[in-house]
């Protein structure tokens, strides 16, 4: 998979340099290009942003050097070319794993009050939020998309079965995990997890998932 991200703060991107990404980086299993929007732009004090027509608190990014990039980094439309924003489908599991489908995706990360509306027009297939809540930057959004849909990616992930039994993989969240020691601080592993009995095991799982998916997000049991 190859991910083009533009961005006015490529240097955020290092977060995606370790742990299991940066691995997947290192082999070679994805491709990510961060796009300094900023080098885009033809004013000649490089500036990206102005002050809002209609008047308004803040600045918002000047289309041409948006538009320039991303036609540049994909000038045939190759990608599925998404804006983060808070206006956007609030992401779930179901398009992380479409979005996974694609091999080329573009991601533009807005600041400041966001982007001019024609870029949106123009050039973006579609808008994606994280929740709904307002954050400075669409950088933490766009490295939180990343990162859900690499792990959908062929040998990211060091066991392929863990995207299969995780939270929402079932419209369940997961059920409670246990590692060494079987005692810690006088609380015990629940004893069915050592019995060696896979079907009693199973079955405890799925009934603690959906007593904690009950509990806490009751919403995904009553969707179905
Ligand atoms: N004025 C805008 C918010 C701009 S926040 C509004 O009220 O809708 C600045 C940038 O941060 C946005 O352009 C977007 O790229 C990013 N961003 C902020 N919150 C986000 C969220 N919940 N999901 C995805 N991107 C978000």
């Amino acid at each position: 998979m190859k991910i083009d991200v533009l961005t006015l703060f490529p240097e955020m991107f290092v977060a995606l340099d370790s742990s299991l990404m940066g691995k997947a980086k290192e082999k070679g299993l994805f491709e990510l290009n961060c796009h300094n929007i900023r080098n885009y732009s033809i004013d000649k004090h490089k500036k990206c942003d102005d002050t809002p027509f209609g008047g308004g608190a803040g600045m918002v990014m000047t289309p041409q050097p948006i538009h320039d990039c991303i036609n540049a980094v994909d000038p045939k439309h190759k990608a599925v070319r998404i804006y983060m924003s808070p206006r956007g489908k609030r992401l779930n599991q179901q398009i992380v794993k479409e979005l996974s489908q694609n091999s080329d995706l573009l991601i533009l990360c807005g600041h400041y009050e966001g982007v001019d509306q024609r870029v949106i027009a123009l050039d973006i297939d579609m808008e994606i939020s994280v929740g709904d809540y307002v954050l400075s930057g669409g950088e933490l959004p766009a490295m939180t998309l990343i990162d859900a849909v690499l792990r959908y990616v062929p040998n990211v992930l060091g066991n392929s079965q863990s995207t299969v039994d995780e939270s929402f993989s079932s419209d369940l969240l997961e059920y409670p995990q246990y590692t060494r020691p079987q005692e810690f601080c006088r609380l015990s592993v629940p004893d069915v997890l050592v019995s060696g009995n896979h079907q009693n095991i199973e079955q405890w799982r799925r009934e603690q998932s959906i007593e904690i998916t009950r509990r806490v997000r009751p919403d995904l049991l009553e969707d179905k």
